[in-house]
């Protein structure tokens, strides 16, 4: 079984040393990791094979690296012309993604708000601000982009990790109130109403980033394609001969392995796990999903949660909330919420629950049988 699903998941790389896009501030005193910005039109890479599906023959794959995560886009195509144009304009959309909301390419507009306290942002920016608004709303502020300045006094933006003091995030949980960012959706621009206030989309980025691709690669009559940027995976339709993806869910214990496979068509698979970026002090561990109640890393039992949905902003958003709500919050959450996603939870004692749509599409390996919920 191990051996059958490693030789499945082809395509669902390994997001633990890419966990979140790196987000320094240029102020005194902190190391500020400034990156150039992409070229847009750079050549790629693209890889093509014979797919041995008649009706689309060639398949087409590239590797890039943006939004700091390694990132994999496959296609079926009916030309290698189709293939290279879609691959193409999808990468120009994810370097030009990252150029403007990096929190780390200087001349982002990302980067002008969070020195400067003001910036406009164009339709990305825009389309960000506003899913992170409701967002915000409908997790009841757990989702919180404006977390930022304590994800900073961790030392995730930098590497540099150290454990902040109570004092320390005493003082900046009032600065991660996202209700001081002001936002005109019309005119796109954005202000930090406070010093040292800062944003990140590193919660959601992924998952919005593939809604675009996905759009792109529809725009360029592609109707079977696989995405995987950072290990958050998107599917356009199925195989070409009618057969579902098969995505693996990475073990917390050992990333590079899966715990079980989720056999899909047409919907994003998007997890947020403790082991994705973390490190050590005095023997114990610090993760980067923040607790806006608490300024810390949550700590609500849960390893990893896996949401399936057809919203990549969505799924993404939700798996960073309900790794701080915990399995019964996350639960209750999804009785409330489950006409727009299902989800995988893996605790600290690898026990599994699945919501019981996923159950026939769910195939255990390592953890056992789930718990089913529904
Ligand atoms: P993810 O990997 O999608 O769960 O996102 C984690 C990243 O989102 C972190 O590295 C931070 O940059 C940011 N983040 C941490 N805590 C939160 C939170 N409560 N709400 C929104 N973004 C967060
Ligand atoms: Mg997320």
């Amino acid at each position: 079984m191990k051996k059958k699903l490693a030789s499945l998941l082809l395509f669902s790389l390994s997001v633990s040393l890419f966990g979140c896009m790196n987000t320094p501030q240029e102020k005194p005193g902190i190391e500020v990791e400034k990156r150039e910005k992409h070229e847009e039109d750079q050549a790629l890479n693209i890889i093509f094979e014979d797919s041995d599906f008649e009706t689309l023959p060639i398949k087409a794959s590239v590797d890039l690296f943006a939004m700091d995560t390694v990132m994999q886009l496959s296609l079926y195509a009916k030309t290698q012309e189709q293939a290279k144009k879609a691959l193409e304009a999808a990468a120009k959309e994810l370097f030009r993604l990252d150029n403007e909301l990096s929190t780390n390419i200087t001349t982002s507009q990302l980067y002008q708000l969070n020195t400067t306290g003001s910036a406009h942002f164009d339709q990305a920016g825009k389309d960000l601000m506003k899913q992170s608004i409701t967002y915000y709303q409908k997790t009841d502020g757990l989702f919180n982009i404006a977390i930022y300045p304590i994800v900073k006094a961790w030392g995730f933006t930098t590497n540099h990790y150290q454990v902040p003091d109570t004092k320390t995030i005493n003082k900046l949980l009032p600065l991660s109130d996202f209700n001081l960012v002001k936002f005109d959706e019309n005119t796109g621009e954005v202000t930090l109403t406070k010093e040292a206030m800062g944003i990140d989309f590193g919660g959601i980025a992924k998952g919005y980033a593939s809604d675009r691709v996905l759009e792109i690669f529809k725009a360029h009559k592609i109707s079977s394609g696989l995405l995987s940027l950072g290990g958050n995976v998107a599917l356009l339709g199925e195989k070409p001969n009618g057969s579902p993806f098969v995505v693996g869910i990475q073990n917390p214990n050992d990333p590079q392995s899966y715990f079980a496979a989720l056999s899909l068509k047409d919907i994003s698979v998007i997890t947020s796990g403790d082991y994705q970026r973390f490190f050590e002090d005095k023997g114990k561990t610090y993760h980067h999903i923040i607790d806006p109640r608490t300024g810390k890393p949550a700590n609500n039992g849960l390893r990893s949660v896996t949401i399936v949905s057809k919203n990549g902003s969505l799924g993404d958003s939700y798996a960073t909330t309900l790794f701080i709500l915990g399995k019964d919050g996350a639960i209750d959450f999804w009785q409330k919420h489950k006409n727009e996603f299902d989800m995988v939870l893996v605790d600290k004692d690898n026990k599994v629950t699945i919501t019981k749509p996923l159950a026939p599409f769910y195939e255990e390996n390592d953890f056992g049988a789930p718990e089913i919920v529904g």
